[in-house]
């Protein structure tokens, strides 16, 4: 991950706490400031099917609102594999080994146009990569790819 979109998901972490920790304090006011009596009448007005069905729904509420962040998280950060030198995500990808950002292909290897091996780079750091057999000699995106199984 780039040192910008840790400084971003560390403020995010900042702010959702401090919001949680306001509305926890928000609630307390409320609850401090009331009479304890209206709570009481509140409780014996309410049946108490009433009450577990409220309580029923907010847990599911906070499971689904639970599953949903976590699920744009897993989206917001793809899993990343080192295969032959580079990062690979799960649909083939390209990411730099060093700081993580997408590759693009810069051109191909060698003189004659069009035979050469596809040269990717990184934007960020120029990095430059090709992927090699395990003998060393130079060999396609896609031998690559076929090479490239998600463990
Ligand atoms: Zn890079």
């Amino acid at each position: 991950m780039s040192p910008v979109a840790k400084i971003k998901e560390t403020l995010l972490e900042h702010i959702v706490l401090t919001a949680l920790g306001v509305i926890g304090l928000l609630l307390l006011v409320i609850w401090r400031s009331v009479d304890p009596a209206v709570w009481v009448k509140i409780l014996n007005a309410v049946p108490k099917q009433v009450l577990w069905a409220w309580l029923g729904l907010a847990s599911i509420v906070a499971v689904l609102e639970g599953a949903y962040i976590f699920h744009l998280q897993r989206q917001a950060t793809p899993k990343l594999l080192l295969h032959l030198g580079v990062l690979w995500d799960k649909k083939h990808n390209l990411y730099c080994p060093k700081d993580e950002t997408p590759l693009f292909q810069s051109g191909r290897s060698g003189n004659v146009v069009g035979r050469g091996v596809e040269v990717f780079k990184c934007p960020k750091c120029d990095n430059q990569y090709t992927f090699k057999n395990d003998d060393g000699s130079l060999i396609y995106y896609k031998d690559a790819k076929e090479k490239f199984s998600w463990r």
